[in-house]
């Protein structure tokens, strides 16, 4: 048995956390013998113009929804909040792959993603670099159509080394804050756990995003 670290990476805005986070952090935990998944909830994501939940409550939320499943393998970071917080820098995946780099020496390090999320690969900043150094792990729910990169160079950064293959689940952090913003109901979206924070917070939400 080889004593190199595993190390799964699986970010995202968690805005709020839902329950296909929760199984994808376990279905990876399952598949992949990881000696450590870090959750990282993005500070400031590249991709979207800030966030509808508090850094607090999204962290909170997704701490809660992570105990649940009770593996002390999970481990939620709050280290690209923090860098946003204290910097105001952009959550790039290949400066936390770097962070990862320094605090797991020598891990061999697994980068989790989301069909939507694997398919805009070539708009991250340096993913040639995240794909030489990361294993590309995708979580493809049935149906789910996969890019088809037409530069040669893109072909290594979508060609994912693991792929798990699970059920639809249509839910969306989207879906869930318009049904807040609506009243209306999120059970069975949102672990009830995370959804115990928001409670406690009396919905401390940012309207204006
Ligand atoms: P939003 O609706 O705000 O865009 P989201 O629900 O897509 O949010 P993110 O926090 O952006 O959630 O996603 C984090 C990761 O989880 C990404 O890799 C994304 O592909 C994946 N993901 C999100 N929802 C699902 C789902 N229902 N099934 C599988 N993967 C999902």
């Amino acid at each position: 048995m080889s004593n190199v670290q595993k190390i799964g990476l699986f970010g995202g805005s968690f805005d709020p956390i839902h329950l296909g986070h929760v199984e994808i952090a376990q279905m990876t935990i399952k598949e992949i013998p990881l000696d450590i998944l870090v959750v990282m909830p993005a500070g400031k994501a590249p991709h979207k113009n800030g966030a509808f939940f508090s850094d607090e409550l999204r962290l909170k939320m997704t701490q809660a929804a992570m105990a649940d499943l009770n593996d002390d393998r999970i481990v939620v970071s709050d280290w690209e909040m923090k860098q946003a917080q204290v910097n105001g820098k952009t959550s790039f995946t290949v400066d936390t792959m770097r962070y990862l780099q320094k605090k797991y020496p020598g891990a061999e390090l697994y980068l989790i993603l989301g069909t939507d999320m694997f398919n805009t690969l070539s708009t991250w900043k340096d993913p040639e670099i995240i794909a030489a150094n990361m294993k590309l792990v995708l979580v493809n729910r049935r149906g789910e159509k996969l890019y088809k990169p037409r530069r040669k160079k893109d072909i290594r950064i979508y060609t994912p080394d693991i792929v798990i293959s699970a059920e639809p689940l249509a839910v969306s952090s989207t879906e869930i804050r318009r049904r807040l913003s609506a009243g209306e109901s999120v059970d069975g979206l949102v672990p009830e756990s995370a959804l115990q924070v928001l409670k406690n917070a009396s919905f401390d939400v940012n309207l204006t995003k």
